[in-house]
């Protein structure tokens, strides 16, 4: 399930930010194009001024000047002198070629239609040595060629002079397709470093998701396999009531009684995880006197540890202490655990220690026994849901979840919570509020 959806993530995160790529990249290549587009017609403008203006100054038109024009910008002049061409585009052969002829003549009909200024009838004929120029782009039909084109209207007295200017943009095409190539190489690399890069990161995210689906479907096998074992033991009790006299009738009835306190305690420390699973696992803060409230619980324990024939101690300090802010229900569930584990792992004739001080701002608390320990490897592993250390496997009542709802108050209390090795033997959990 988690592939398909690392699949479709990757397939999703990747679409979005090509897509984003391509249009970014579509808008500057359109941008930077128009902009090349513009500065290449401004620069054939100011080029076919300077022309104009130098027409104007001659008197007689050169060939040798023509051709130094044509060489200098790559443009091509077609001059016709009263509708007849001139001179020069006969000896260069131009007006001869069939394909530039038409060319030619789609572009001055273009220019007659569209563009034509209107030169003659306005200045009429009394003007002398007067110039129009007009500048469009050309695109001729059935052609890849495009062109930058200018028509010079020269009056000379009663002679009137047409130049065709034709400034090819095969340049700038070439420029412009080199440029799109470029962008699309580093697009499609971009695009698979990108679709890399999505497949890293939604597996990074999807990392927490599958850790949380792993751990409940671990919870939810070991929570089975615990509630088994009670409702069997409860189960056949009840099986074997049916024809047992009174008194084994009592027994079973008590055997049932016991296997149903267990469950409800599961039940009920299931529900407490749950609960900080859905953060409804709330602590209410307030001004708590710690060292009367560890008072409290070493008296509530003294005869449970009494009956297992262990000795129970508090160590307060000398002074009064600060007020600690924390919620004293939750303390007192915190050391209860703590405390409940203590004699549940000691042998009988062993010792608890309650103890509580103060350094730094910081009160410790610490539980300690003289119990069967907690081996290193396993010292991280305790406050895992359902984990049971080897040595305590066997201990009835207990699942392995008193640890994690400890590790959850402490949580809740932004404190930290460690074990350590006793010296002489046995266990010393420290809380750190
Ligand atoms: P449990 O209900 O099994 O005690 P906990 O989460 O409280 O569950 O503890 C997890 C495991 O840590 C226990 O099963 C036991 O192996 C180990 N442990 C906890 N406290 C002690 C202790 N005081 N001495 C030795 N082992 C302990």
């Amino acid at each position: 399930m988690f592939r398909k959806v690392h699949i479709y993530l990757t397939a999703l995160c990747a679409g979005i930010t090509t897509a984003i790529l391509i249009v970014m990249s579509l808008l500057y290549l359109y941008l930077s194009e128009k902009e090349l587009y513009e500065n290449q017609f401004r620069s054939f403008q100011n080029d076919i001024n300077t022309i104009a203006t130098s027409l104007e100054q001659q008197s007689v038109i050169s060939m040798e000047w023509l051709s130094k024009m044509e060489a200098h910008g790559g443009y091509t002049f077609y001059a016709l002198d009263n509708g007849i061409p001139f001179l020069y585009n006969r000896l260069t052969n131009l007006s001869e070629s069939s394909e530039i002829r038409s060319l030619l003549d789609e572009c001055l009909e273009v220019y007659e239609s569209d563009y034509e200024i209107g030169f003659r009838e306005e200045t009429g004929a009394d003007s002398y040595n007067t110039c129009h120029h007009v500048e469009f782009p050309f695109n001729p039909s059935g052609k890849k060629h495009e062109f930058h084109i200018s028509v010079i209207e020269l009056q000379r007295g009663t002679s009137s002079l047409q130049i065709l200017v034709l400034s090819p943009l095969d340049f700038l095409r070439e420029q412009i397709t080199r440029q799109r190539m470029r962008f699309l190489l580093i697009d499609i690399a971009a695009i698979l470093l990108l679709s890399l890069f999505s497949f890293f990161f939604t597996g990074k995210l999807l990392q927490p998701v599958i850790e949380s689906r792993r751990k409940q479907t671990e919870f939810v096998a070991a929570a089975s396999h615990e509630l088994r074992t009670p409702l069997a033991v409860i189960l056949s009790a009840a099986e074997c009531c049916r024809d047992a006299d009174t008194e084994k009738q009592s027994r079973f009835l008590d055997t049932i009684r016991q296997e149903g306190d267990i469950l409800t305690s599961l039940v009920n420390d299931m529900l407490t995880l749950s609960a900080s699973d859905s953060q409804r696992f709330t602590c209410r803060p307030a001004p708590v006197e710690l060292d009367t409230l560890l008072i409290n619980t070493y008296e509530a324990f003294e005869p449970i540890a009494a009956e297992k024939e262990l000795s129970l101690s508090i160590t307060l300090p000398e002074e009064s202490l600060p007020l600690c802010t924390a919620d004293a229900d939750r303390i007192v569930q915190l050391l209860s655990i703590l405390l409940h584990n203590a004699v549940s792992y000691t042998p009988e004739g062993g010792h608890i220690g309650l103890a509580l001080s103060h350094k730094k701002n910081r009160f410790y608390l610490t539980v300690s026994d003289t119990g069967i320990g907690i081996p290193p490897d396993d010292r991280k592993k305790i406050f895992d849901r359902f984990y049971r250390a080897e040595k305590s496997r066997g201990t009835k009542g207990h699942f392995g979840l008193g640890l994690s709802i400890a590790a959850e108050i402490v949580r809740l209390h932004h404190g930290t919570i460690s074990v350590a090795d006793r010296p002489g033997g046995g266990s010393v959990f420290t809380v750190i509020l």
